[in-house]
């Protein structure tokens, strides 16, 4: 994940969630990605470190577990660096070029540059973050397939064209929701449109009132559409349990739409109010001491499979 510093609730159910399930099933490394970041912040890097260090209280808050996971900074292991050199010489253009969040975020970034040859290689960068740990499976949300499918195209052609290093590795679909914004667009702190994991529930209460829900109900005596509205997207992501009951008070119009917000922001600020206690338990010192352990370990695991990848290629 790139350090974007303190998470939002898109990032809590999208990811968060399942990479603390995983732990129960998988030896999990979870990176901070700082390189990826400068794709597309190259010209501002001031933020990086401490936006690191923000978004690792949340990853602790809400389970990541450094005695069973292996936490680290990507640019602590410098051998990703090298491993993607080896790979961008045998990455046809073509497969970069025809990504689709490549041509789709050249033409969302429009306040900055971003046609840079470090953006356009980013999938060859994440195929060697991956494979240099000889990786089985990774999780990702859909939009992210065809990235690990360069990654697995990568693998291939590199077992192909030396020795067999690399297991090509399997995506784990993350069926969790998708949460936008307050607003309606995609949840981004800089559309300042997200309900942030450090929110208060005041805070948590005015960005829900915000937010447009069912346009066609007008009066709290009309019907409602849960399936259009965002609010009820969110409720099915925070509680489950109740989404049928509320649903069908919604269709009833059984319930107004203000004490429906109302319900939903209690659910939210209970939901973390546990994080928020945990997270301002955590220091400084004790994340640098987990980015320091990871260092060692993925380092160690990295530079094994770096030499077996020279070997194979008579380097
Ligand atoms: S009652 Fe709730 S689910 Fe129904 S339209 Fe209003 S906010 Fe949405």
């Amino acid at each position: 994940m790139r350090p974007t510093g303190a998470m939002h609730l898109g990032h809590f159910f999208g990811a968060l969630k399942n990479w603390v399930k995983l732990q129960d099933d998988y030896e999990t490394f979870y990176m901070v990605a700082d390189w990826h970041a400068m794709t597309t912040s190259y010209d501002d890097t001031s933020g990086f470190s401490d936006a690191a260090y923000e978004m690792l209280f949340d990853w602790l808050a809400c389970g990541i577990d450094p005695g069973r996971s292996c936490i680290f900074k990507q640019s602590d292991i410098p051998s990703h660096a090298e491993l993607f050199l080896i790979f961008s010489m045998i990455t046809p253009l073509g497969w970069l070029m025809r990504c689709p969040t490549y041509k789709e975020q050249l033409r969302e970034i429009k306040n900055h540059d971003i046609n840079m040859f470090g953006f356009l290689g980013y999938p060859v960068l994440q195929a060697a973050d991956i494979l240099i740990y000889k990786a089985d499976c990774v999780p990702v949300g859909e939009d992210q397939l065809p990235h690990l499918e360069i990654t697995r195209e990568i693998a291939r052609r590199f077992n192909h064209l030396y020795k067999e290093v690399f297991p090509e590795p399997k995506a784990l679909l993350t069926k969790s929701p998708k949460l936008l914004g307050t607003d309606g667009r995609k949840m981004s702190k800089s559309y300042n449109n997200a309900v942030n994991l450090t929110d208060d529930e005041k805070t948590i209460l005015k960005k829900i009132n915000s937010m447009i829900t069912d346009p066609a109900r007008i009066h709290p005596s009309d019907p409602g559409h849960p399936d259009v509205c965002s609010v009820f997207q969110y409720r099915k992501a925070v509680n489950t349990e109740k989404s049928a009951e509320i649903e069908g008070a919604c269709r009833r119009a059984e319930i107004g739409c203000v004490q429906c917000k109302k319900m939903l922001a209690e659910e939210i600020s209970a939901v973390l109010a546990p994080l928020q206690d945990k997270r301002k338990k955590s220091k400084k010192k004790d994340v640098t001491d987990i980015l320091t352990e990871g260092k060692k370990k993925a380092g160690a695991i990295a530079a094994v499979t770096l030499e077996e990848a020279r070997k194979a290629i008579n380097l």
